[in-house]
């Protein structure tokens, strides 16, 4: 069996992978139009700064795709899907490629909204740029240094927009990062955790401006500014758009595949079109998709069973878990952090929110559940949260991981538990007062937590 597959990053990769270890026979082709065997995208903002080389990134080199006896296709452009033949056509040759199974591992390529000029102005490489690929990085990095670049706006206040704005402060630009919403992160984090966050960011010289909806890029040999929609207008000499992701559907579409924002696929991560599969940033499950590398890496098993007719796991989502990437910088997001937005009762939170250490941790349960979490400024409960999420566990254990503590009002027994106020007890004004009898603070014992 001849199984081809179309896209070399996480998810293309590791599906060829899974295939080879659940079957030594079959032959396993991927086709690539990029020019470097699989990479890793987490670290492109470096390549901008320097910090890393190309060589830095590449996971796998020929030898990899050698031993495991995988084809690996660099530069070709897939222009075509032909179901009905089972070929797939290259850009600029003639002979198609016959398959038995084809997987598409398409990806996604950044979401760029509506403003006037962007996307004349970077596909005319006139100072606006967006990240995906070692090639978009290396760019970035030449405009900066040919350009005489002093001031960088980042437009998207997301996981990757930040880490890009580190490196491109790293770079000794002005850096200003412009972002629709009112906070930072608006999917990974609550109100109060976004505002240490804009503070600690704002600390290493990043200027921050939210409620900033961009209308228009300025400029016209180059990029000069930017334009908001209150009227409100920044001067820059580059702007990179960091604003989410569109699923790459357009080769499905055309063979008449099942497609929405993502290319449709069931359980198993079949198309609507027999012996064609997909996986990765690509899919759209349940009205979802993910862009994330846990969720490829998960789909990428799932989809190499199936292919193989081995159809006893079927995907059930993947819970979204995000970690930002700047030195000296804490942060990870995993789960459900607002129940609010959650239906149903029995949603509990605890939290330590300590704004001298600029440390906030908060954990989500539904019952006794672990369903979520955020941890910023310390990642002490880190592993315990990846291995814990969707099990029960012990309020108390968790307590004492966040040594959080409660206080106990030796007039009235009252007591404080600073998992529920998510204030700490040292943290509350020297004339607070016990609210059950009116005692003072001083007359509070703390309560050992083992
Ligand atoms: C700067 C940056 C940082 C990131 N950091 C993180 C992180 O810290 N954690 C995390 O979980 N995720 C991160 N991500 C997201 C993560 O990289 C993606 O989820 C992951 O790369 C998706 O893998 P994929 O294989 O589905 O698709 P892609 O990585 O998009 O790869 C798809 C490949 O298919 C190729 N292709 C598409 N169409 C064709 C065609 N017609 N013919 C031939 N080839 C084609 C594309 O060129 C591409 O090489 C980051 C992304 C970026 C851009």
């Amino acid at each position: 069996m001849k199984v081809v597959i179309i896209g070399n990053n996480v998810a293309g990769t590791f599906t060829a992978q899974n295939l080879r270890s659940l079957n030594e026979d079959i032959e396993i082709e991927i086709f690539t139009q990029e020019k470097y065997p699989y990479y890793t995208r987490v670290k492109l903002p470096e390549l901008i700064s320097e910090k890393v080389a190309i060589d830095d990134l590449i996971i796998f080199k020929e030898d990899w795709y050698n031993t495991k006896r995988i084809n690996l296709h660099l530069n070709k452009k897939v222009k075509k899907i032909d179901p009905s033949n089972k070929m797939i056509y290259i850009k600029d040759e003639f002979n198609p490629i016959v398959y038995d199974k084809l997987v598409l591992a398409l990806g996604s390529m950044p979401n760029i909204p509506p403003f006037k000029n962007a996307v004349d102005m970077r596909d005319q490489k006139k100072g606006v740029f967006t990240l995906r690929s070692i090639d978009d990085a290396l760019e970035i990095r030449d405009f900066i240094k040919k350009s005489a670049v002093e001031k960088a706006i980042i437009i998207g206040g997301g996981l990757l927009g930040l880490e890009l704005a580190n490196q491109i402060k790293a770079c000794n630009l002005e850096t200003t990062v412009v972002e629709f919403f009112p906070r930072l992160l608006p999917r990974q984090l609550d109100e109060e955790c976004a505002v240490m966050l804009k503070e600690e960011i704002e600390s290493r010289g990043i200027n921050v401006v939210l409620d900033a909806v961009t209308e228009e890029i300025l400029g016209n040999g180059r990029v000069e500014g930017i334009k908001l929609k209150d009227g409100r207008k920044f001067d820059t000499d580059i702007v990179l758009i960091q604003a989410g992701i569109n699923p790459t559907i357009d080769l499905a579409k055309e063979a008449n595949i099942q497609t929405n924002r993502g290319i449709i696929v069931n359980e198993f991560l079949e198309t609507s079109e027999k012996d064609i599969y997909a996986v990765g940033d690509c899919i759209e499950y349940k009205n979802q998709i993910w862009g994330i590398i846990p969720a490829c890496m998960e789909q990428s098993k799932i989809v190499a069973a199936s292919l193989l007719g081995i159809k006893n796991v079927d995907y059930e989502g993947t819970t979204p878990k995000n970690t930002l990437k700047i030195v000296g910088l804490e942060l990870t997001s995993i789960g459900i952090i607002d129940p609010t937005k959650e239906e149903g009762p029995a949603w509990d939170i605890l939290k330590k929110a300590d704004k001298k250490d600029c440390c906030y941790q908060k954990i989500v349960l539904k019952g006794n559940k672990l369903k979520g979490a955020i941890l910023f400024g310390e990642n002490k409960a880190m592993s315990y949260v990846y291995n814990k999420m969707e099990e029960d566990v012990d309020r108390d254990e968790l307590k004492k991981l966040l040594e959080l503590y409660s206080y106990v009002c030796n007039n009235c027994g009252m007591e404080y538990d600073e998992a529920k106020t998510g204030i700490l007890f040292n943290d509350l004004p020297s004339d607070w007062k016990c609210p059950n009898c009116k005692g003072s603070k001083k007359d509070f014992k703390k309560k050992s937590n083992s």
